[in-house]
Parts: C-alpha cells; sequence; structure tokens
C-alpha cells in the first residue's frame, strides 16, 4: 500500500507528461470507479443507495464496459512508459478482479428485501461528478505547488467514502426529529403559503434562511468548547481543496442537515425548491473550500468564493473566528465577524489548539474523549483556539 501511495504523491519531476504517471493514475482511478460499479451492480440491495430507476435508465453497463477498456489501455500505457510498474499493474489486477465478478455482465437482482444499505454508487456518483468539474479547474487555476495527491488526501478521501456510504443513516438522524414535529403541529395554511409562492424565489429564500442558521450553529461550533472540539476537526485539514470539504465529523454533519435543510422542510417550502438547494449546496461546498485562486473581486462581497472560506480556515491570526457565513458574507458584515483582505490567501491551513490527531478514527474519537475526563474543566477557553 504504501508503495501505491508513494507513486502517487510522486515528485513534481516524476509526474512530468509522457513518464507514465498521467496515465497510470487515470487507470488506477478508472479501475477502482470500475470494481466498484460491478459491486453496485452484483450487490444492489446491500451497496445501491440510488435505487432501481437509476439503473434501469442510465447506461451503467455500457459506461462500465467503456470504463474498463480504458483502464486497461492506460495502464498497459503506464506499463510501457514508467519504470516504477506499481500503478500499472495494480490496476491490471484490479481491472482482472472486476472481470472475473462479472464486469458489465454481473448479474443485478432488485430484490427489494434490503431495509439497510451502504451508499457505495452515492460515493462512485460524487467522486466522478465532482472529481471532473474540480480537478481541472484546480489544475488550472489553482495553486499549482498543492499536488492532486497532496498531504492528508487519503484522510479526506475515507471521510468523503464514509460519509457518502451513511447516507441513509444520516438522513434518517437529521429528519427524525422534524418528522415528529411536523406529525404533531397544524396550522397547514402558513405551509400552503409558503409552498404557494414562485420555485426561484423559495429557493432563495431557503438559501437566506439556512445561511443565517447556519451562521449561527457555526458560530457556537467555534464559541462553545466541546463542540469545537468536532469542528476543529474539518479545521484540521492540512491543504485545501474541494476534496477537504468532506473532512467533518459525523455528529457535525448530522446536526448541520438537522438544522438546515430539515427545518425548511418543516416550514412547507416545495420539494423542487428543496431539491435544488440541497444540489446547489452540494456543490457549494466543494467550490468554496476548492484550490482554485480566482479574485471575484465585483462579487466576493456579496457571494462566498473559496478566498472567503479559505480565510476562515487560515491560520493567521487575523483569519481566527471570521467568516462565518456559507453563502452570504453580508452576515459576517452585519455581526462584525467580516475578515478579507484584498486579494490575500491565507499562508496555510489548519488548527493549532487543540491539538488535533491524525488518521480517521483518532478523529472521530478525539471529540468523544472530551467528555471522559474526569477533572473539573479547569479552563473554559481550554479547547478554543484563540
Ligand atoms: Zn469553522
Ligand atoms: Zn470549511
Amino acid at each position: 500500500m504504501t508503495i501505491l501511495k508513494d507513486e502517487l504523491e510522486a515528485p513534481a519531476d516524476q509526474r512530468r507528461f509522457g513518464m507514465g504517471w498521467v496515465s497510470g493514475v487515470a487507470a488506477f482511478v478508472l479501475s477502482v470507479l470500475a470494481f466498484g460499479t460491478v459491486i453496485c451492480l452484483r450487490y444492489p440491495d446491500q451497496f445501491a443507495a440510488m435505487g432501481q430507476p437509476l439503473y434501469k435508465f442510465l447506461p451503467i453497463r455500457l459506461t462500465l464496459q467503456i470504463g474498463m477498456i480504458a483502464a486497461f489501455l492506460l495502464a498497459s500505457l503506464s506499463l510501457a512508459l514508467r519504470r516504477n510498474k506499481v500503478l500499472g499493474t495494480t490496476s491490471m489486477a484490479i481491472i482482472l478482479l472486476a472481470s472475473a465478478l462479472g464486469g458489465p455482465h454481473a448479474q443485478t437482482d432488485f430484490t427489494g428485501e434490503s431495509d439497510l444499505y451502504l451508499g457505495l454508487d452515492f460515493f462512485l456518483l460524487n467522486l466522478v461528478f465532482l472529481g471532473l468539474v474540480f480537478v481541472p479547474i484546480e489544475r488550472i487555476a489553482g495553486n499549482r505547488a498543492q499536488p492532486i495527491f497532496r498531504t492528508d488526501w487519503r484522510e479526506d478521501l475515507l471521510y468523503f467514502l464514509v460519509g457518502s456510504l451513511l447516507v441513509q443513516g444520516v438522513t434518517f438522524l437529521s429528519i427524525t426529529p422534524s418528522m415528529t414535529i411536523l406529525k404533531q403541529t397544524q396550522g397547514a395554511s402558513f405551509r400552503d403559503f409558503v409552498a404557494a409562492q414562485p420555485i426561484v424565489i423559495q429557493f432563495f429564500e431557503i438559501m437566506f434562511l439556512t445561511d443565517v442558521v447556519q451562521y449561527l450553529v457555526h458560530r457556537l461550533f467555534h464559541r462553545i468548547p466541546w463542540l469545537w472540539r468536532f469542528h476543529a476537526i474539518h479545521h484540521s485539514a492540512p491543504a485545501m481543496d474541494w476534496l477537504a470539504s468532506s473532512r467533518m465529523h459525523l455528529i457535525e454533519v448530522v446536526c448541520l442537515r438537522a438544522t438546515t435543510v430539515m427545518p425548511m422542510f418543516l416550514l412547507g417550502f416545495a420539494q423542487p425548491a428543496l431539491y435544488a438547494y440541497i444540489v446547489v449546496v452540494y456543490f457549494w461546498s466543494a467550490m468554496i473550500h476548492s484550490n482554485v485562486r480566482l479574485n471575484f473581486r465585483l462579487i466576493e462581497h456579496f457571494i462566498v468564493t473559496p478566498r472567503f472560506h479559505h480565510w476562515h480556515h487560515g491560520i493567521e491570526r487575523e483569519a481566527i473566528d471570521v467568516n462565518f457565513a456559507i453563502h452570504f458574507p453580508i452576515l459576517d458584515q452585519i455581526f462584525g465577524t467580516f475578515y478579507l483582505p484584498e486579494k490575500q490567501w491565507p499562508s496555510g491551513y489548519g488548527v493549532i489548539n487543540p491539538k488535533i490527531p491524525r488518521g480517521y478514527w483518532q478523529q472521530f474519537l478525539f471529540p468523544l474523549m472530551y467528555f471522559r475526563r474526569t477533572k473539573p474543566l479547569d479552563s473554559i477557553h481550554d479547547a478554543t483556539h484563540d
């Protein structure tokens, strides 16, 4: 595994075009995607969160076939060009395994018997979609000194994987409080009024209302020591790119969903407006973390841009507890937490206090350990980062 990691993280002079690195990485990514797709096709009840219609209407088998052939050709090219054969041979082995499991002809049987599933297909689709959008933009307009396989990329990918796999559980946990309230409340007329507005208006209302809530929740996560321990995990990302947005403690993910999307559902907003919001936010979150170093000078005071959110993650003293908004910087201007120096970017990212351990499981347990302290909370500011 470490040999593979070293190859993916090869120094710049070993990654030049024509050295078999690009083809090797492309073959490796494609073969992993193909293998994952075969697993979804073979065990849909356990791994297919996207439901039967998607598998019926999307040309998944054709795409898989093309992907496997492309992976095979790219792996052959990498083997021919590159002295180090680890990317080429690993990709070949994964393609062989995917073929042995049936490849595009793998049997798909939705029995509908399973109530619990892992969203493996959701993960693969997310990865392809966001990767195709952001990797090229980051290569062109990002900080070039930061490679694709930068520090801690594996940890962030694991956050991305676990978050997608547990999509069912997270949705269930965050939807339950709202559903309970919905069942016990009357006053449908207000909800009818909300739903009767034009969808575009509803969409912007949702964007604004969720941002107000998000601003307050986000600020609480910074202010209250034990909450900060959860949120500090998100801030511990040492490098910023589209993948860094997924580094978030599961408890925080549930809290955020439960306080943003679900109340909107409760207020009666129509489903198309809610879905549009969910899709936009999903891109937005990747966008504001992305390594895209463009200065959107005309709009950056009205809409959150990468530079604005990068300052929220900055290690500079001035970057502590500023820029909490996710959509509209005006909230930070109103509450006096706005910080955006002309054209500058932070010199680095991360948290100093508390010291966050490395590794997914260590980070998962880290905030929970706070409650096991036997001695009284000696200093309330102990856990904050200022
Ligand atoms: Zn924060
Ligand atoms: Zn962030």
